[in-house]
């Protein structure tokens, strides 16, 4: 019995929605799944729906973009308490900056002579929220460069002419608001950051778990985050990272999945954050 734990759905820039992504779990043999889309939980009560009539098991995520050093950290958090008023603003602003983010590099853009409009772009990201990806598409698509690789090299990406910052927050922000909102806060795929130093000072931030396998993941890389986890006691987790069965390049659903053993030590890790935080409550008042 195994479970996918990294699964995006139309709510942000994936292809299935949250209820047909539960099915197809179903029809895999998937016994959970995990639903984190990008700084969303609006597709959790749906596929939470589509997971009791099937019996499937729904665990609640999200996934976070932060910044350190100039790299791109991604944080999961699962579980946490939907309900959080500090932790749903934190995704309204992250949401927001996301599309102001892509409003001014569309402006450079057409500064520089490449004509995109806006709504080209969110055409591409559906009701999904927009990012450089779908910018990089329509440049592609429209032969300003040859690749949405080469988009991000010669246009968009960082020190490119068309780069624009992004609202920063640390990883260590993010991690402190999911543990406060009761989540679990996860290093997503570790193996992009590609420096150990920054990894171990994310762990120093209150990290309680790391995503050990990912599609983009070397069986090397996996051991090395196997050790990393046991020598940190970290929680292991593991998923496919799909964004759907149309996006051609991407992982499958249910394509990288962990044991259910995994899920369980999550629920239970949610369980005593949670508990902690209802007891340091308590002695506040
Ligand atoms: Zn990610
Ligand atoms: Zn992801």
């Amino acid at each position: 019995m195994e479970a996918d734990l990294h699964i995006h759905t139309t709510v942000s820039d994936g292809c299935l929605s949250p209820a047909e992504a539960v099915r197809l779990a179903r029809d895999i043999n998937l016994q959970a799944l995990s639903i984190t889309d990008h700084d969303t939980m609006g597709g959790i009560p749906e596929a939470l729906d589509e997971g009791k009539k099937l019996n499937i098991k729904v665990i609640p995520g999200v996934e976070m973009s932060t910044e350190y050093r100039h790299k791109e950290i991604h944080i999961l958090g699962y579980y946490v308490d939907s309900g959080n008023e500090n932790f749903q603003t934190l995704l309204e602003l992250l949401r927001k900056s996301r599309q102001k983010r892509v409003k001014n590099i569309i402006k450079k853009l057409n500064g520089l002579g490449c004509t995109v409009e806006l709504e080209e772009v969110a055409n591409l990201a559906r009701e999904g929220s927009v990012g450089r990806p779908h910018i990089a598409r329509v440049l592609a698509q429209k032969g300003y460069v040859s690749s949405v690789k080469d988009a991000f090299e010669k246009l968009i990406g960082y020190n490119a002419p068309a780069y624009v910052e992004r609202y920063k927050l640390l990883p260590k922000e993010v991690i402190q608001l999911v543990l406060k909102a009761g989540g679990v806060p996860v290093l997503a795929h570790p193996g992009l950051i590609k420096n150990d130093s920054v990894i171990y000072n994310i762990i120093e931030d209150g990290l309680r778990g790391i995503e050990v396998y990912h599609p983009e993941h070397s069986p090397e890389e996996i051991r090395k985050f196997q050790i990393m986890a046991f020598k940190n006691n970290l929680l292991i987790t593991g998923g496919s990272d799909c964004h759907g069965i149309d996006r051609l390049t991407g992982s499958q659903l249910g394509g990288v999945t962990v044991p259910m053993y995994h899920v369980e030590k999550l629920e239970q890790a949610s369980i005593e954050i949670k508990w902690k935080n209802k007891q340091k409550q308590t002695r506040e008042l």
